[in-house]
């Protein structure tokens, strides 16, 4: 591990301003320190974000859940509020590793973490995420990877709660140069779906500062993953959905898969096929057609495709019980 100094930011400004000097933000480490220990990460400066004021709050007013960027794991999962008037976002961060990561690791560190692809986190191998010319699971090891991708890294998004908040039509406000920009989960990950060595939109120096979720009426929300382990483990398919629910009538459905594209995934086409409709078993799976259509498999990884399709099924299931 190369030497670095490390410095704890008083505010969102100063944070900026110390990143610069070849610098990368430090909340929980969970993901970070693995990088610094396989020098996949060699930043001169360590900016602790965890003394900014106001990114450890977790609070609602009348129209929007306010989450800090520093709301550990834990916190989100664990209060009561969220449980009731969030379920889906509660699960989604309950289904985070383990006791010990969940304790930790923050929502802006979520968000924020790079790809687990086994060749990227290999310190010897140097594939195009790492500015390298092949990428090496397209013809090799393939069974963690993407169903959906625009560039020539097939590497998922494996936070579940960009998941989780995409269903939930949340904003990420973040702190870019001197003023706070808010961004869409669309926009969150945009550049990792078009571009191989972006793990998200975020500049080196965009600081997550929170998550603002808005409050509709008689919404539902679900998630739910597939992993090969129940704990300490990523999802091999994630599925969550939010919807207005009038019995089994679903209005305004969000439903979207992760770890399957390096975007939370979504389909225009399954929202709107899913407005009105009662959840059966015969709509569920026409969603699940409309929004996994045009998947491409690579070598290990068609077996995903059952999966989503039931994660799918049995999370639209989830809103109307
Ligand atoms: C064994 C294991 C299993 C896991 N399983 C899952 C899982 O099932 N699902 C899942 O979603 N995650 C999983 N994770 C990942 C884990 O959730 C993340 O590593 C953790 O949430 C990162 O949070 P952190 O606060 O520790 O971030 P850090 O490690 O401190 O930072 C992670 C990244 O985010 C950046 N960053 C941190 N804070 C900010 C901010 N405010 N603004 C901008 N950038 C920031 C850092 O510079 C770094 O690049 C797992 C991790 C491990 C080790
Ligand atoms: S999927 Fe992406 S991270 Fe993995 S080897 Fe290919 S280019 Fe590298």
């Amino acid at each position: 591990m190369n030497a670095f100094a490390y410095v704890t930011a008083q505010t969102p400004e100063s944070a900026v301003q110390l990143v610069r000097q070849d610098g990368r933000f430090l909340a929980g480490g969970m993901d970070l320190l693995g990088e610094l220990k396989e020098s996949l990460a060699t930043p001169k400066t360590l900016v602790n974000v965890k003394a900014l004021p106001g990114t450890n709050d977790l609070r609602t007013t009348g129209t929007m859940w306010t989450i800090g960027a520093n709301v550990t794991l834990a916190m989100l999962a664990a209060n009561s509020e969220v449980r009731r008037a969030l379920p889906g976002l509660a699960t989604a961060a309950l289904e985070v590793g383990s006791p010990q990561i969940r304790n930790v690791g923050t929502v802006g560190g979520n968000l924020a973490q790079h790809s687990r692809c086994w060749y990227y986190r290999h310190r010897d191998i140097e594939c195009r995420k790492k500015g390298g010319t092949a990428c090496f699971a397209r013809q090799g090891e393939s069974k963690y990877h993407s169903l959906f991708t625009g560039s020539m890294c097939i590497s998922p998004l494996m936070s579940n709660l960009a998941i989780a908040f995409a269903a939930l039509d949340a904003r990420v406000v973040v702190q870019r140069g001197r003023k706070p920009e808010t961004l869409t989960l669309a926009d969150l990950y945009a550049s990792a779906w078009k571009t191989p060595a972006a793990h998200n939109s975020l500049r080196p120096d965009d600081l997550i500062l929170r998550v603002e979720v808005p409050i509709a009426s008689d919404r539902r929300s679900a998630y739910l993953q597939v992993a090969e382990k129940s704990d300490f483990d990523w999802a091999i398919v994630s599925c969550a959905a939010a919807a207005k629910v009038n019995g089994s009538t679903l209005r305004a459905t969000r439903l979207v898969l992760g770890a399957i594209a390096p975007i939370p995934w979504q389909a225009d086409a399954a929202n709107a096929f899913l407005e009105g409709k009662n959840v059966t078993t015969e709509t569920a799976e026409r969603a699940a057609d409309l929004l996994l259509r045009d998947a491409r498999p690579f070598g290990d990884n068609a077996y995903k495709l059952p999966i989503a399709k039931a994660l799918v099924r049995r999370t639209l299931m989830q809103l109307v019980v």
